[in-house]
């Protein structure tokens, strides 16, 4: 049973958490108007209530989890399945896009809803048991090497939930990868703690790729850097990717605060990815062109090894395309 102080599902309560000293970021960010009932239901960890607490740049993390009527707004070009996601199916749970890869959908479950969401329209299946599922399909496809558990958020499955899953990979000896893709470490780091004792063994049966999705730098604290700390000590390799956003990390000032500080904390900057255009997403457009310079300015500022790679996911496509 979940502590009921450990998530805010309720807009009003968590306005009243975060209290009045953030009446004006507040009433700043809706003159759009508060969705008080919007049609991707709100969700947000009182782990990142406090982030938002502690921020400089309040408002930015505001941003990713507080829903705008404006999200209401129909924009031509933005669709249901803007990556294309439906027509790579390959089973109620199994997404494969690339050669000899393949993307589970783990869960439908997050440890936040961002608004910005790829899929916040993705049709997500009951699945009763994803184990068993993902263990059939790779029966018939032993040519698939790497295994990414996305969701959702698989780590928000429960420990047992997810042992099942990872030891029904592990039956398959032609996966030899195994990547974890995960929001959690900074917006729920007590559910990964559930999973370590797994999480610990795991580099010894694969090679272990986690990737967290971090979009500023006051997502990151002292419990990110413990996780993150422990899982390279186990011999993870640890990536991150993030979306650009307008207001939220669309500056060269933010960009290499954000790189800095995952390298401080033993993650490399992997993926700075467009933004994928679901309905409802619309206001957080960067145009390329800018996302181009943004790129261009932090090069100057960072070691090549600190530096993203721009990039757009192309429905159809073989790969992520460079920008
Ligand atoms: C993004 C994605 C991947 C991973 O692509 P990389 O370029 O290897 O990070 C794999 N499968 C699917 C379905 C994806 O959407
Ligand atoms: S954690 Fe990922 S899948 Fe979940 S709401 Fe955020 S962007 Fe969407």
């Amino acid at each position: 049973m979940e502590n009921p102080g450990t998530v805010f599902t309720q807009i009003s309560d968590f306005l009243d958490y975060l209290g009045s000293d953030f009446s004006s970021v507040i009433s700043k960010l809706s003159k759009d108007g508060l969705d008080l009932s919007p049609k991707f239901p709100f969700l947000c960890s009182r782990h990142f209530a406090n982030q938002i607490k502690n921020s400089s740049n309040p408002e930015a993390l505001l941003r990713e989890v507080l829903p705008l009527t404006v999200e209401r707004k129909n924009i031509p070009g933005f669709v249901d399945d803007p990556v294309g996601d439906l027509p790579a199916g390959k089973s109620d749970c199994v997404i494969q896009k690339y050669d000899r890869r393949a993307l589970i959908v783990s869960t439908a479950t997050c440890g936040v809803r961002c608004r910005f969401c790829f899929r916040k329209n993705y049709p997500f299946q009951n699945i009763p048991d994803v184990a068993s599922e993902v263990s059939n399909w790779l029966d018939t496809h032993s040519d698939v090497w790497e295994v990414i558990l996305s969701g959702g958020d698989p780590l928000t499955l429960s420990p047992g939930a997810f042992r099942d899953l990872v030891e029904s990979i592990a039956a398959h000896p032609s996966v030899t990868t195994l990547r974890i893709h995960t929001r959690l470490p900074v917006m729920r780091p007590d559910l990964v703690i559930q999973h370590f004792e797994l999480l610990r063994e795991l580099p010894t049966r694969f090679n272990c790729v986690l990737v967290s999705h971090v979009n500023h730098a006051d997502e990151l604290d002292e419990d990110s850097a413990a996780l993150f700390a422990h899982l390279k000590i186990c011999g993870w390799t640890l990536l991150n990717q993030s979306v650009l956003l307008k207001g939220i990390n669309d500056s060269p000032d933010k960009l290499t605060t954000l790189c800095r500080k995952l390298f401080e904390q033993g993650v490399l900057p992997y993926y700075l990815h467009q933004l994928d255009h679901a309905n409802g997403v619309a206001h957080f457009e960067v145009p390329d062109e800018r996302a181009r310079e943004l790129i261009a300015e932090i090069r100057t500022k960072l070691p090549g090894y600190l530096v993203p790679k721009l990039v757009r996911e192309i429905a159809g496509e073989k790969s992520k395309t460079p920008v």
